[in-house]
């Protein structure tokens, strides 16, 4: 299979696109980062003015080491800031602490597509770990060839789908959270319309990073499905 020049094909260029959009993220974190904000708030500062503002008081906003390791909580009720984030007032810590409290007001307000992702997490980390050993099981024994093969096959394809489903519903609650971002900045008046665009910028750059994650997902789905011959009768025992 890593032999395979269509797997290098396909998943290569899903490759190719995260690290453009990886590469994106980290560019253009790094640019807003150098820009302060008028208000001078930091991060920390305007996650904890939002939330009160959405009369959200029992999430706790704490620091967290790393870059862009920023994420919401939902079990714990915490909002973890990264050491850049946290203690910077820049546009771009603006732009990344305002989307983690997009995810705790989807959090408060029960928006359906986060209950539905963090509800599906342990069913795609049990898929993901499981679908490898049946896809290459079903390789083994001759895919859709043979009776045990397709059942296999199936089964693998199956699995790793759980996965692909993961990307796909990550895409609205990210989407969602940067759109609740801006609109929130943009109500509560921290910011002017030179630093929301700054804010924008980097949200989006972010966003790029999951639909590369759903691209990839999906071109490794059609390689499997491919190449144990559930599509397309491109069927090889490599
Ligand atoms: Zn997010």
């Amino acid at each position: 299979m890593y032999f395979d020049p269509l797997y290098w094909l396909m998943i290569g260029a899903g490759m190719a696109l995260s690290l453009w959009a990886q590469f994106r993220v980290k560019s253009t974190f790094a640019k807003y980062s150098r820009i302060p904000t008028s208000s001078r708030m930091t991060g920390a500062d305007v996650a904890r003015r939002i939330l009160d503002d959405n009369g959200i008081t029992d999430v706790r906003v704490e620091r967290v080491p790393g870059d862009l390791t920023d994420h919401y909580d939902p079990r714990s009720k915490t909002l973890r800031l990264s050491d850049p984030v946290f203690a910077s007032p820049s546009m771009a810590a603006m732009g990344v602490a305002a989307h983690e409290v997009g995810h705790a007001i989807q959090h408060a307000q029960r928006y359906a597509p986060l209950g539905f992702r963090s509800a599906w997490v342990p069913v795609a980390n049990l898929g993901s770990g499981l679908s490898i050993f049946v896809i290459m099981a079903a390789f083994m024994t001759g895919g859709m060839a043979t009776a045990m093969g397709s059942n296999l096959a199936w089964l693998g394809i199956l699995l790793f789908a759980t996965t692909t489903v993961f990307t796909l519903v990550t895409l609205p609650v990210e989407f969602d959270a940067s759109r609740r971002a801006l609109a929130t900045l943009e109500r509560g008046g921290y910011v002017s319309q030179v630093e929301l665009t700054g804010a924008r910028r980097v949200l989006n750059a972010a966003a790029l990073t999951y639909v590369a994650a759903f691209v990839t997902s999906v071109l490794t789905l059609l390689y499997y499905a491919f190449r144990l011959g559930l599509i397309g009768g491109g069927r090889s025992r490599d």
